[in-house]
């Protein structure tokens, strides 16, 4: 398949990224990408204007998301593709993650206001277009705002991260649960960005273990998050594993992600992608 480039994670308005859906994709088009999957965190919202946008040109899309989830004591994103957005298994399993999302917002609020910091909540909510899906990245981009930092980055730094004072521990979806929906809906799961984990090889192991056994398929190999030296890492774990090879920028917006649309390289040649049954 000559020339094709395919672009499977990324955000829109519809959680924290800064382009709307119809944007985005037309973003992606002007980068070259052929088939893009929107991914926002715990939403499907943007699926259906994104659609729309390719259809009109030309570019395949795919329709997905990112679900967050505990496992092992750590945080982990599981990316959805080919998910059917109207499932009723999927999409109460999304609102029961939003619903609890919107709690630890109030939370994170609290803990900021306690922290010295007022008023972060509602200022928050002004960064959001979905005021269904508040995440850090929409207090980072107030905080930034109020001069608190002087970027997003080191706003997460200073308040966001573990041992911060706007930090609130937080339990998301299951493993089997995220991966039970997105297969209930005829979708595909794929691991995000493995090397943000910070897992020992040991636990990174029994991480991929467990997924392939709760019926995830995939990991991502080339993602932003990645340097090339985890390119390589990744690609001898999805051999190991018999994982199935997938690639996404994870871009939120100019300024605030390490990759553009479709601008990564290519999967190496020896691994399966995520698509080659598509
Ligand atoms: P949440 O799901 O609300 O905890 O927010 C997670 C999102 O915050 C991620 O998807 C990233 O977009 C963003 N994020 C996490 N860590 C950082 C960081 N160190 N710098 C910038 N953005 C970050
Ligand atoms: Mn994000
Ligand atoms: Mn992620
Ligand atoms: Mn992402």
């Amino acid at each position: 398949m000559p020339h094709m480039n395919f672009d499977l994670h990324c955000h829109s308005t519809a959680s924290d990224g800064l382009l709307k859906p119809a944007e985005l994709v037309a973003r992606a088009a002007a980068n070259g990408v052929t088939t893009l999957a929107l991914t926002d965190h715990d939403d499907v919202s943007g699926l259906s204007e994104a659609r729309a946008a390719a259809e009109a040109r030309g570019v395949c899309f795919v329709d997905g998301v990112e679900v967050s989830v505990s496992w092992g004591g750590i945080t982990v994103h599981i990316v959805g593709l080919r998910i059917d957005p109207g499932n009723a298994a999927l999409r109460s399993g999304l609102e029961s993650v939003r619903e609890s999302r919107a709690k630890r917002a109030g939370k994170i609020g609290e803990a900021l206001d306690a922290a010295g910091v007022p008023d972060s909540l509602a200022g928050a909510r002004r960064y959001a277009e979905n005021p269904n899906l508040i995440s850090r990245s929409h207090f980072a981009r107030y905080l930034a705002e109020a001069g608190r930092a002087p970027d997003v980055k080191s706003v997460f730094r200073h308040y966001l991260v573990k041992g911060k004072p706007g930090f609130v521990a937080h339990q998301w979806a299951s493993l089997a649960d995220a991966v039970g929906w997105i297969r209930a809906s005829g979708g595909v799961a794929v691991i995000a960005h493995p090397g943000r984990y910070g897992l020992p090889r040991p636990e990174m192991r029994a991480f991929l273990a467990e997924f392939r056994d709760s019926g995830g398929a995939g990991l991502e190999i080339v993602t932003g998050s990645h340097a090339p030296e985890q390119y390589v890492e990744f690609a001898r774990l999805a051999r190991e594993f018999g994982l199935l090879a997938s690639r996404g920028s994870d871009f939120h917006g100019q300024g605030e992600s390490r990759a553009d649309l479709g601008a990564l390289p290519p999967l190496s040649d020896d691994l399966t992608p995520v698509w080659h049954d598509w």
